[in-house]
């Protein structure tokens, strides 16, 4: 598989300038000149280096705010002549890509239900490969995840992009979209983006917070955890009144809530050697102690198995019940004494008796 080298950087760096995890935030739709820049002049202020804002709205249903369209072009080039900060629309054809760019925007977003279809993605990336050089060079693109927790899909849109010449290419999680009714509009189902960073480590992994929650309440925890877990960056909807928004209005934040939520995430610090250091040797002691774990596990497999000849000679059976039953007492007590989980004692005794039986049947 291609492995995507050379990427360069999203936004040449102004995301990731103020706190080390990017920031990207701004309203779900543009809807006024005015909305964009009181939100944006906001979002400047704290040192957000790149505002989000849809111009054209991929509604589920017909009747729903579509977006304001091409006009909205111009309201984003004067909030970046205004703020500084880099501009992003979401784009879902190959004219909107055309607009866009033309409007001198830094980047686009592909939404989650373009990069489901893959000829939508293969339309939108034929426009990208047909761009000037310097505007391939320039142009960031992010990639959203697809409707449907499909590993292939995400990762081919990705893949699109890039063999059409893009290099500031990135990813964002948005949730999924097929799950029942929950907590969540967009359950997270974190093991796919997890696993689409571990085949493209270099692929800058960015959450959308506030499409997975689809309720402001939820945007703080799950961008807390997301940079936790080691994603790269945020983006999250910012709007002066989310109450009158005229999409998504449960899930935006007022840039007030926004400065707060950056102020409960700590600034990623690469410089700190002495942490660093101290990590590494964490690390090593951990290798060692898991190397002296298998030796003994090891062990008690050869005393098993021994047993098992035993039990054969004496006529007994392989699995004793109550033998079983006395070992995770006991190991329960001793697990609670050292502050270890129960259930995660009992699952992990339930594996190795497991193992135990099987090696000893087969003798
Ligand atoms: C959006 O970012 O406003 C949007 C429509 O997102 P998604 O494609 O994740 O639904
Ligand atoms: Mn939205």
């Amino acid at each position: 598989m291609n492995k995507l080298a050379n990427l360069q950087p999203l936004f040449e760096g102004k995301a990731t300038r103020t706190h080390g995890y990017g920031i990207i935030a701004g309203p779900c739709s543009a809807e006024s000149a005015e909305q964009l820049l009181e939100t944006a002049v906001a979002l400047a202020a704290m040192g957000v280096g790149v505002f989000r804002a849809g111009v054209w709205k991929p509604r589920s249903r017909p009747g729903c705010f579509e977006g304001a369209g091409s006009e909205a072009l111009q309201w984003l080039k004067e909030v970046k002549r205004r703020t500084g900060m880099a501009v992003t629309v979401e784009v879902g054809t190959p004219e909107h890509l055309r607009q866009a760019v033309e409007a001198g925007v830094d980047g686009v977003w592909i939404g989650a239900r373009t990069v489901t279809n893959p000829f939508d993605m293969a339309a939108i990336a034929d426009a990208l490969s047909q761009l000037s050089g310097q505007c391939k060079d320039n142009l960031s693109v992010m990639v959203k995840n697809p409707v449907v927790p499909d590993l292939d899909l995400w990762a081919g849109a990705v893949e699109r992009c890039y063999d059409a010449g893009i290099r500031r290419l990135g990813l964002i999680h948005r949730g999924f979209g097929y799950c029942a009714p929950g907590t969540y509009r967009n359950p997270p189902v974190w093991r796919v983006p997890i696993e689409l960073k571990r085949l493209y480590p270099s692929l800058p992994l960015y959450c959308d917070p506030s499409h997975i929650g689809g309720n402001s309440r939820l945007v703080q925890p799950l961008a807390h955890q997301a940079i936790a877990m080691g994603f790269d960056g945020i983006m999250v909807e910012v709007h002066p009144q989310p109450a009158s928004a005229l999409s998504d209005a449960s899930q935006q934040l007022t840039p007030d809530q926004f400065e707060q939520l950056l102020g409960t995430i700590s600034p990623r610090l690469n410089n700190d050697q002495s942490a660093q250091q101290q990590l590494n040797d964490l690390r090593t002691e951990i290798d060692r102690l898991d190397a002296q774990l298998l030796e003994i596990l090891a062990k008690r497999m050869t005393v098993a198995r021994q047993i098992g000849k035993y039990k054969q000679q004496l006529g007994l059976p392989v699995v004793q019940p109550e033998r079983y039953r006395q070992l995770i007492a006991s190991l329960s007590s001793i697990g609670e004494a050292a502050g270890i989980d129960a259930s995660f004692l009992q699952n992990l005794y339930r594996q190795i008796h497991e193992e135990s039986v099987r090696q000893q049947s087969k003798q």
